[in-house]
């Protein structure tokens, strides 16, 4: 059975909607919204206004805490690089994928294989191949 958690959206339950709505008649409140799951802010957070909420109240202090950056990230050739396909391309139907480096304007053809690997391509965008 999984875990029931709480959206940590601080003004979660401002908003009035009849999910949010708890107690008897002469002690209605709306209470923070509760599910085993959610889509947004890695899993935390039940909608884009309760995420937005969220950075507006706690966004200034997460950057003092993981740093801000101080000189520019600088994107080359050699980080350039992304994958992608064109679908339904080949003459057997097939999708053909490709990485591709967007400064340079460079395509080399991969295998599917090679698309669906995540290593291909590090994090940071450069080419692994
Ligand atoms: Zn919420």
């Amino acid at each position: 059975m999984s875990q029931l958690k709480y959206c940590q959206g601080p003004r979660c339950h401002t908003y009035d909607t009849k999910d949010r709505k708890r107690g008897p008649k002469d002690n209605k409140r709306n209470e923070t919204r509760r599910r085993s799951s959610f889509y947004y802010m890695g899993g935390n957070v039940c909608s884009m206004q309760c995420q937005a909420d969220w950075f507006d109240v706690y966004g200034s202090r997460a950057l003092q805490h993981f740093g801000y950056l101080t000189q520019p990230k600088v994107l080359t050739q050699d980080n350039a690089w992304r994958k992608s396909y064109d679908w339904r391309s080949r003459e057997d139907g097939g999708y053909q994928h490709y990485v591709y480096n967007h400064l340079t304007d460079e395509r080399r053809n991969i295998t599917e294989q090679q698309y669906d690997n995540d290593n291909i391509i590090t994090q940071d965008g450069q080419l692994n191949i």
